[in-house]
């Protein structure tokens, strides 16, 4: 899924918390950064695998939303990394609770995004190509960010 989609359901997650006093809106808003962060991975690969423009920002993300000549996906984002980070959230909470709270809704959330993507293959999706980037998201994903944006107003007001 698109940046947008990882910062905004991290956040909401963490907004909620903010009500239940668990978080503060500093950590809520860092949950959302980490959770757009998470796919730096796919930069680590792209330099790894590429064989050209190794370290260009524009042909990873084209890569990864358009072309897919390999996956650009790390261990980060399968089960074996889902397995690791969350034992590494374990030892963490021992030291400080909510910086484990907080890393595990980022991450936690931008894996379940990525995997519902994965299975689900969008028919319908908005094509545009910006100073050479594509950009191809699904409407589905359109609909899902609109939603997240009205939980984050109402719970911001409310
Ligand atoms: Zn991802």
């Amino acid at each position: 899924m698109y940046p947008q989609s990882h910062f905004l359901f991290p956040f909401l997650i963490s907004l909620i918390l903010i009500k239940s006093g668990l978080l503060d809106w500093k950590l809520a808003l860092l949950s959302g950064i980490i959770g757009v962060l998470i796919d730096l991975d796919h930069l680590i690969e792209h330099i790894l695998l590429a064989t050209k423009n190794k370290f260009s920002l524009a042909d990873t993300w084209n890569n990864a939303v358009h072309y897919h000549r390999f996956s650009e996906r790390s261990v980060l984002h399968h089960w074996l990394g889902m397995l690791i980070i969350g034992l590494v959230l374990v030892v963490v909470s021992f030291l400080n609770w909510r910086i484990s709270l907080i890393l595990a809704i980022a991450y936690y959330s931008h894996m379940i995004l990525d995997h519902i993507f994965i299975r689900v293959k969008p028919k319908y999706v908005l094509r545009l190509k910006e100073e050479g980037l594509f950009l191809q998201i699904p409407y589905y994903e359109l609909v899902f960010d609109a939603i997240l944006v009205v939980g984050i107003v109402l719970i911001g007001f409310f």
